[in-house]
């Protein structure tokens, strides 16, 4: 059932204090991954909450791509990476954004998305907002329709569902 797996997710990300730096508490997601049941369970959820007529599937490296390929398979979409700089061999657009200390840039190939096609942002977690807000500008900048944004985890308190619904992000899931 939904509320089975929801709870089987809950309860194999294990909180890591301090890490990685002090008053962080990191959700580490490895034992869902390796538990076969636990990632079924996240694919599973994940697709439960994405609308069925997606184009493309966009993951942010890294931990966006673990879920954002099954996902694509699973919707009969294709998949995007928007990765760090230096990583893609074609033209590129990228987005710099400011993170707790220093700041992070994301870039996507330029030919990658086919203006009008109906995008899905997936993620493992939104905190900030910080990482997805700056994927969807990279986005809108190709001419992409955002039609749903789906994490895994929401870590409640820092803001990012307000940071999204701020940059026209209202169509939003958490599976927890
Ligand atoms: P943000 O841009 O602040 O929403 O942060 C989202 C990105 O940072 C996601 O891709 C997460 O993988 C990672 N992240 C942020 N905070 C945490 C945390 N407390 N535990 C694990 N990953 C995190």
């Amino acid at each position: 059932s939904t509320t089975g797996n929801r709870g089987l997710i809950a309860e194999l990300i294990r909180d890591v204090p301090d890490f990685p730096k002090p008053g962080i508490v990191f959700k580490d997601i490895t034992p869902l991954l390796a538990r076969p049941s636990g990632l079924a369970a996240a694919v599973t959820e994940l697709v439960a909450d994405s609308p069925r007529d997606i184009d493309l599937v966009v993951g942010m490296e890294a931990r966006g791509f673990i879920f954002g390929a099954p996902i694509a398979l699973a919707l009969g979409a294709g998949f995007v990476p928007v990765r760090k700089p230096g990583k893609l061999p074609g033209e590129t657009v990228s987005e710099t954004f400011a993170l707790e200390y220093g700041s992070e840039t994301l870039s996507v190939h330029a030919d990658a998305i086919a203006p009008g096609s109906r995008v899905l942002i997936v993620d493992d977690i939104l905190a900030t907002g910080g990482t997805i807000a700056a994927t969807a500008k990279l986005l809108n900048s190709l001419g992409a329709d955002l039609v749903h944004v789906a994490v895994l985890l929401e870590i409640a308190g820092l803001g990012g569902r307000e940071r999204l619904a701020e940059q026209g992000l209202a169509d939003f899931s958490a599976v927890i």
